[in-house]
């Protein structure tokens, strides 16, 4: 029957090893697009997306694979490779019966190669290895197959070896998937059963649920039900991705495709959720995906305080697309009102803020990210900190606790030394070192969350010349004792530039935010003293000299342009500053200070 001729797959890989060039090579092979119509990276369609080579939201698409047994339907649904984003890749793979994975001929098997293997093996998918850019000079297919099968222990001899960039061989990859990801199950005439992987917010349409039909069918007109919310909607469009939604009649069981019924909020349609039918619902909801939880939280805060409501509403905006997103009303001394909000890692953090300012025009500071502390109280209670100011005094603190992850980091034997003592100064503590062949080795770190969400990777990457990666997932948490680093512009203590660390790097850190201040802030009318304090105590201080009387004075006689540039250049510093206390401080202060060590 239609279920023979079905598969439901996804690409996991280690980012940049070639995903969405080869999900692009699949469309244009299956004709699913014309070559005319192809765009290059025609899944990774977001703005921000290509520009910075990532893939943040999971992308699905049909394509019709004819060959001499008949013709196939092989669903494809795309998945991003940064570790920020791994809870889309189990939601993704929670709907599929197999996953290709793709790895890159000259990089061999790396950290999320690896992570993302073992999520998909957890979800019970059949796994077919894709070795990737063999058209490169570099690439050396051969010990990649050796490492696929000595590290991971999947058979890789018969793996399609290609080049998604030129096309080589593409033809391997839909038949591995056909021959070896099994049919979708179900029963047509089962109660309906469609998990929600991923959901989008159409102005049109209102919320447009993507779904993984499991068991029954749904067809226009039906009335369903989504089981966690309750929420009962009659369906207006069924349809599949062609890659553009493309109406269909119905959508049978086995299959993916895309539900709409005027579902004006999006917390009546979770991802996760499963969608039964309203007049026979099944008994029980499909098991849920992994819930993405924040593990970065920072305060973001209009520049222009007149605009909050506007960023109110588009955050409300950004989280139809985005379950990990949290967010809720904060109020800050020097800031005013905001929102403290959460979000899955660094990475995720700048998408966000980066799109409020693009796509909303909105713009805003964003405040030192912190993690969630627990803070064991003199008087017994247990308390979750993720905004220093809430710090309660030191005396009515026990002590703390603060989150830890375990991080996997694969590099090149001769870096070893290198990460070894990063790790070292970012409080790691050393697990063990296991070998990939001779040349690369796994070290295993326990890392406290809050050393790496900074610039960790960005370190990583350039202590090993790009070689390493890196994966972590939580582990737990460990005791240590943090003090609240305050800082004061003026004397006015700034609520917003408050932060948590770990005591004995306090005056390291202190003296290096108030250099850095003092770089970034622009000379006022007056002399500006820059502090550092724990508690009461002072521990580094810099000044903002004033300014001159008039930046023009120096231009003596008749140079226009001259005089043009700085008025300009004054304009553009003024752009983006935020009147905190007495003080003028520009937006990147904020984030300047974040990047200090
Ligand atoms: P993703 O992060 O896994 O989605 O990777 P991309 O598909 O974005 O590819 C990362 C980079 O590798 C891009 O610059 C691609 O053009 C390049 N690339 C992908 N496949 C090949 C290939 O087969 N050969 C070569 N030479 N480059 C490739
Ligand atoms: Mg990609």
């Amino acid at each position: 029957e239609r279920q023979k001729h079905i598969r439901n797959f996804s690409i996991v890989a280690h980012i940049d090893h070639g995903k969405s060039t080869l999900a692009d090579r699949l469309i244009e092979y299956t004709g699913t697009l014309t070559t005319r119509e192809m765009e290059t990276q025609v899944l990774d369609n977001m703005e921000l997306e290509q520009e910075r080579g990532i893939t943040i939201k999971a992308q699905a698409v049909r394509l019709i694979y004819k060959r001499e047994d008949g013709e196939y339907i092989l669903n494809l649904i795309d998945t991003p490779g940064h570790v920020d984003f791994n809870y889309e890749v189990s939601r993704s793979l929670q709907a599929c019966e197999g996953a290709i994975l793709v790895v890159d001929a000259t990089q061999g098997i790396q950290a999320q190669t690896l992570a993302n293997c073992y999520l998909a093996m957890g979800n019970d998918l059949e796994i077919v290895p894709v070795i990737n850019k063999i058209d490169l000079p570099s690439a050396r297919v051969d010990e990649v197959v050796k490492e696929i099968e000595d590290v991971i222990g999947l058979e890789a001899h018969t793996a399609p070896k290609v080049s998604a960039k030129t096309g080589i061989n593409i033809v391997d990859v839909l038949d591995a998937v056909v021959d070896r990801i099994p049919q979708p199950k179900g029963e047509d005439d089962a109660p309906l059963k469609a998990l929600i992987f991923d959901s989008y917010y159409d102005s049109y349409k209102g919320v447009v649920a993507y779904v993984r039909v499991k068991e029954g069918v749904i067809h226009p007109g039906k009335k369903i039900k989504f089981m966690a919310s309750n929420k009962i909607y009659e369906v207006t469009e069924v349809g599949v991705f062609t890659p553009g939604m493309m109406p269909v009649e119905m959508l049978y069981s086995g299959d993916v495709g895309y539900v709409t019924g005027s579902i004006k909020n999006v917390r009546d349609a979770r991802v996760g959720d499963t969608i039964t039918d309203a007049a026979n619902p099944a008994k029980e909801a499909l098991p849920g995906y992994k819930k993405a939880i924040p593990m970065v939280f920072s305060g973001i805060y209009p520049i222009d305080g007149a605009k909050y409501e506007e960023l109110k509403e588009a955050l409300e905006k950004l989280q139809l697309n985005d379950a990990a997103l949290s967010f809720e009303y904060e109020n800050s001394v020097a800031l005013g009102f905001g929102f403290r909000c959460g979000f899955l890692g660094l990475l995720h953090m700048e998408i966000i803020q980066e799109r409020i300012e693009r796509e909303f025009n909105i713009d805003i500071i964003t405040t030192a990210p912190s993690v969630i502390y627990k803070v064991f109280r003199t008087d017994g209670d247990v308390i979750e900190i993720t905004n220093p100011t809430n710090l309660p005094s030191p005396n009515e603190i026990e002590h703390m606790e603060e989150p830890v992850v375990k991080a996997s980091i694969i590099t090149p034997t001769e870096y070893v030394g290198a990460v070894m003592d990063l790790c070292q100064t970012r409080r790691g503590v050393y697990i063990n070192m296991e070998y990939i062949e001779q040349t690369r080795a796994v070290l295993n770190y326990i890392l406290p969350l809050n050393e790496i969400i900074y610039d960790f990777f960005d370190t990583l990457k350039s202590r090993t010349r790009g070689y390493a990666s890196l994966d972590y997932e939580m582990s737990g948490y460990q005791k240590t004792t943090l003090v609240k680093l305050d800082i004061l512009l003026n004397s006015e203590l700034v609520d917003a530039l408050s932060m948590i660390v770990p005591e004995d790097r306090a005056y390291t850190k202190g003296r290096n935010i108030t250099e850095k201040l003092k770089e970034v802030i622009p000379r006022q009318m007056f002399e500006i003293p820059i502090q550092a304090a724990i508690g009461s105590k002072i521990i580094a201080r810099e000044t903002v000299k004033a300014m001159r009387k008039d930046v023009l004075a120096k231009c003596y006689g008749g140079d226009i342009s001259r005089k043009k540039k700085l008025l300009e250049k004054q304009k553009e510093g003024k752009k983006r500053m935020r009147q905190v206390g007495s003080v003028e401080v520009p937006q990147d202060a904020f984030m300047a200070v974040l990047k200090v060590e």
